[in-house]
Formats: C-alpha cells, structure tokens, sequence
C-alpha cells in the first residue's frame, strides 16, 4: 500500500503540519553493505548476543536493506532555533525511528538508522550520512559515553556500498547506522535511574518541563567542558530533552587550550549559558584541579595562563596530578613535574608558571587530603584519552581506503580513556602538523 512521505513511493519534500511524526520505511539503495565497526557494550544494553555481529545477513538489516519484520519506522517531526533564530518546523530528515526497546534491567531504548534514505523531513536533501562523518559520529559517541557523560550511542556502523556527492568533492559511500539509542519516553523525564528526575505534572507543567530541560542542557555542556569538547552546532534540533550529546556535527577537543575555541566554520558568534551552568562548571573545575573547595583565583589565572602558552587542555590536566603537595620544594624545581606540557616557554613566563605552581601547592597542602588519594581522584576525570580530531581523521583516511582497521582499534582506545593503556601512549600525542590543515581542525555542518 502506498502511504503518504513513503519516500519508495512519494519523494516530494514537504512540510507536514499537525503531525508529529510520518510513517516511513529505510531507501537508502544498498549494494554488499560491510560492517566498519561495531560495540559490544552497547550490543550489552540491547540484550543482543555479540556473535550477531557475525551474522552474514547483519549489514542487511542495519543499512535498512532488509526490513525488520514486524517493525513500524518513522520519522519524527519538530520545530526549532538554528544559530539563534526560530527555524521553523524541522524533522528527522535522515534519521528513521525503528522502534524502542526495554532490556533486562528495564531500561528503555529508541532505536534509529541514520542516513537510510529520504524522509518527509528531509528538504532538499539526500536522507544519507557519508562514511566519514558516521566515523566521527561513531568513535566520539562512543568516546564520550566512555568518558562519563550522556550521549546518544550507535551499535554499529555499516557502509551501503554507495556513493555520495558532498562539497566539491565526492566521498565514499553513505552509510547507515544505528544511532540516538536515547532513553527517550517522549515527554516524560523518567530516565531510568530513580524518581528524582521525575517532573511533576500537576503544577506549571510546561515551565517545569523548560526548566528542567535547560538545567540538563546546562550541565551536560558543562560537563562538555571539563573535557575539552565542544559541539559545535548548537541549534535546538540538535539538543535532546533529556541532556544526552546528540547529531556529532563539526564537533572537535580542543588541543591547545583557546577560551575562544570553535570547530564550526559556520558558527563563529558561539552561544552562551547562565548559572546553572557555572556552578556545574565549577564543581567540575573544582575535581579536575583535585582541590577540596572552588578557588575562583587559581582556576582562573590557570586557565589564562594556559591560554597565553596554548597549553594542551587534556595533557595538562593528566599531568597536574602528579604535583605533589609538598612545600618544601625550591622554586626552580616546580616546574620539572609539568615540563612535558610546557615547552618552549620564555623565562618571564616560567616566571608566571612557577608562581602559580606555588599557589596552586598552598591549596593542595591546606586542603589535607594525600598526594596519592588525589591523585586517584584527579586520574579519574582528567582523561589520559580523547578523539583529537587527527585521531579520527587518521581513522577515516583509512577507512576510505577500505581499511576499517584504525577505526576499531579507535573505538576500544577511546573505551577506557581514563586508563594507562601500555602499548597506546601515541593515541595520548599532540597533533602533527598536518592536522591544522583545514577540514581536520575546522568544519563545517556539510556531512
Ligand atoms: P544538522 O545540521 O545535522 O543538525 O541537520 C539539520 C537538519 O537537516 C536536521 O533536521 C536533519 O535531519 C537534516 N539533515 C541533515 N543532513 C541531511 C541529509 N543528508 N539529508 C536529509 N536531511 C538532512
Ligand atoms: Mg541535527
Ligand atoms: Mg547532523
């Protein structure tokens, strides 16, 4: 039967009005699909045997070549705010819902394929997602659940076997994988994990709701961060209502630590937060530094100094844990812990250095807890491994090459960044020169 935005049978765009979503079935044309790479820890939450993936017919179904029976796909309609303007109705124009799923511990998961064809929602585009850019998506999805902070996941990542046009250039085939396993119950703020987060709905319902939305927004960007991340294209459409990272964009880590950092060539203005934000900011600060209070002084002179010497964001904050709480220790030596982070610094600004080193041991000192217990704690939040974007991009030129190796072994670097992993310190380098080439360190939303 023929149904209205099934894009097999009716490929006119549309705007679909007082709807809230469109039956739709996957299109995307598909010739020996291939499995890139996979998780087994999401495989886990799914309640789905690892030794599926072997399946022959496995990249039938996650490139949507091969229906699930019994299945009814959609794509879901919204509206929204796009670089600060209200944008009017928007919709899944490349995602396709398959279904929600509970596990075992009753925990529930929606399940979608990006870049299956054509939606209702697509404009005037393709429905598809290139092999490069569901790399990004894939490793750092997986890269942050792994780091501690909520995020849409993907099961796995299948090439069509197709090709796409993009920019000037054509790139390798499109590819769809199952993605935004978020534990979305549409409206209602039952994640899952207890009643606390439960809004009550008999009192301002829709202020409460807002309320509670732009809180988990606050501290989900603030957790962003701690880290070093940034989104990039922070339009309402790309926002979960229940806090979760969703649609990596041009996201990027920062390297060298720049307060003004964006990876988005079309987003230069950024967008900013309120308190709520800053007192996650903070708390987050607070750890990453091992101090037992908020010192706004030492974070902040820290952060300044970091920025003049573009000091790298994740390898200092590793190192800063080795800083032992010792008062005793004569000034030209306190900075031999943190040398590898400070190179090629003048002497005026080892000047500058040192004398925060020397703060930043006066608070250690009163602050009573042991080298070693703050160590463990600072180890614990201050990541030994992030997808720099030359990671991801070495991973993708291989890949394009046919050659999915580097993405895997990636994925199971990024799975315990918080780790020393013996045999993997070259994932923890600076970038090489080659990686501020444009197009690895800026990019653009175009994927
Ligand atoms: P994004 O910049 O990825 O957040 O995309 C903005 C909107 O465009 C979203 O509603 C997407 O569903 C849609 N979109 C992005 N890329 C494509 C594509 N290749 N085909 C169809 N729709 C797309
Ligand atoms: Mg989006
Ligand atoms: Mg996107």
């Amino acid at each position: 039967r023929e149904l209205p935005g099934d894009p097999r049978t009716d490929s006119i765009p549309r705007e679909v009005l007082h709807s809230c979503y469109t039956r739709v079935s996957p299109s995307a044309e598909v010739d020996n699909p291939q499995l890139v790479a996979w998780s087994d820890s999401v495989a886990e939450l799914l309640d789905l045997d690892a030794r599926e993936f072997e399946r022959p017919d496995f990249p039938q179904i996650f490139s949507g070549a091969s229906p699930l029976s019994g299945g009814m796909s959609y794509a879901q309609c919204y509206g929204g705010h796009q670089f600060g303007m209200w944008a009017g109705q928007l919709g899944d124009g490349r995602a396709i819902t398959l279904g929600e799923l509970v596990n075992s511990s009753g925990h529930r998961w929606e399940l979608q394929l990006k870049g299956a064809g054509k939606t209702p929602y697509s404009r005037f585009a393709d429905g598809l997602a290139v092999l490069r850019s569901s790399i990004r998506e894939f490793l750092c999805s997986e890269a942050m659940h792994f780091l501690g902070i909520p995020t849409t996941r993907a099961l796995c990542l299948v090439t069509t076997g197709k090709y796409v046009t993009r920019d000037m250039f054509y790139e390798y085939a499109s590819l769809p994988h199952l993605e935004n396993l978020s534990k979305s119950e549409s409206l209602s703020f039952s994640t899952g994990e207890g009643d606390d987060s439960v809004v009550d709905l008999t009192s301002n319902k829709y202020a409460a709701w807002a309320v509670e939305v732009a809180e988990r927004t606050a501290s989900l960007i603030a957790k962003w961060q701690g880290v070093g991340f940034t989104h990039g294209v922070l339009n309402t459409d790309n926002m979960s209502a229940l806090g979760l990272t969703i649609d990596y964009g041009p996201f990027g880590f920062l390297d060298a630590f720049d307060p003004s950092y964006t990876p988005n060539t079309t987003d230069l203005p950024g967008r900013r937060y309120g308190t709520k934000f800053m007192d996650d900011y903070q708390a987050i600060m607070t750890k990453k530094l091992g101090l037992s209070k908020y010192n706004k002084q030492l974070i902040s002179d820290l952060l300044k100094n970091m920025a003049v010497d573009k000091v790298d964001y994740t390898n200092f904050f590793r190192l800063l844990s080795n800083v032992k709480a010792d008062l005793t220790i004569q000034d030209d030596e306190l900075l031999v812990t943190l040398k590898a982070v400070l190179l090629d610094i003048g002497k005026e600004r080892k000047d500058a250095w040192t004398s925060w080193v020397k703060s930043y041991i006066q608070e250690l000192s009163a602050s009573g807890i042991s080298d070693e217990e703050r160590k463990k704690s600072m180890d614990s939040v201050n990541p030994r491994y992030i997808l720099r974007n030359y990671l991801c991009q070495s991973a993708i030129d291989a890949a394009e090459q046919g050659d999915f190796e580097e993405v895997r072994r990636v994925l199971k670097v990024m799975s315990r960044p918080y780790d020393e992993q013996p045999g993997m310190e070259k994932y923890a380098r600076l970038p090489p020169a080659w990686a501020y080439r444009p197009g690895v360190c800026m990019l653009s939303c175009s994927s």
